[in-house]
């Protein structure tokens, strides 16, 4: 199961509509937004006008012409949620069922749509290449945080794992449980920068495969960065990185 961390909780109780607007592009890239508990029809709304303005952006980004319908669920009802996620939901604010290309995303009284395009960008990378789940996390959150700018972009300053002499590397990124979220932004700034937003859906086909996708270790991947931040962002100025929390 995979899972979007952030902040709070809220309770809600439960009743369901459904937000029965018709599908916002059939054939190619159908979804439906479905509230359980009190969500206001605002929110899903504004989660269904979202999603549907990016469609176009994430799936030329990843590559991707083609995808099964989806459901989005918002859900108003906590317990419901943690009940539908299977374990401790305490800091899950969105999750997907990749066998029934479902999103789920946690109302808690703050706007939840960039939640909810998280969660459908990684479905739409699961279009691309299924081998990404599981694999490859970095880059599975990269592009989900990329595309969403969910969680939000931190003042670069502040990240403590970023240093003028490292960056973590992709795998210590994709073992992590949290700094991914930190610096997924930068990393997919980044990737688009340096090479193309395809670049993206490149990586997410060859399953984050530098070698494949450009011609380059990991390693000279890791520096590539490690030089782009450095010209282009105001980095801590400690000599020492460090891949604790970031
Ligand atoms: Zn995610």
């Amino acid at each position: 199961m995979f899972t979007f961390l952030i902040w709070m909780l809220a309770a809600g109780c439960a009743s369901e509509s459904r937000d029965g607007g018709s599908p916002s592009q059939p054939g190619t890239s159908s979804f439906e937004v479905v509230s359980r508990g009190q969500v206001p029809e605002s929110e899903t709304a504004e989660v269904r006008g979202s999603i549907e303005e990016a469609i176009p952006r994430v799936l030329a980004d990843l590559g991707v012409t083609e995808l099964p319908p989806i459901t989005v669920y918002v859900w108003g009802d906590a317990d419901g949620f943690a009940q539908e996620y299977g374990e401790d939901a305490t800091d899950v604010r969105g999750f997907i069922s990749s066998e029934n290309w479902e999103v789920h995303a946690l109302y808690s009284g703050q706007p939840v749509w960039r939640s909810a395009l998280h969660e459908y960008t990684h479905l739409v990378s699961l279009a691309r290449n299924p081998q990404i789940l599981g694999n490859a996390r970095w880059l599975w959150e990269t592009v989900a945080i990329f595309e969403s700018n969910r969680p939000p972009r931190p003042d670069e300053s502040t990240l403590a794992c970023i240093s003028r002499t490292h960056v973590p590397s992709l795998d210590e990124l994709s073992e992590h449980p949290s700094n991914i979220y930190r610096v997924g932004h930068l990393l997919g700034e980044f990737i688009v920068q340096t090479w193309s937003r395809e670049a993206l859906g490149t990586l997410v086909a060859t399953t984050g495969d530098t070698f494949a996708s450009f011609g380059i270790s990991p390693q000279q991947f890791e520096q590539m960065w490690l030089a782009y931040l450095l010209e282009n962002h105001d980095i801590n100025e400690s000599t020492v990185g460090s891949v604790e929390n970031c």
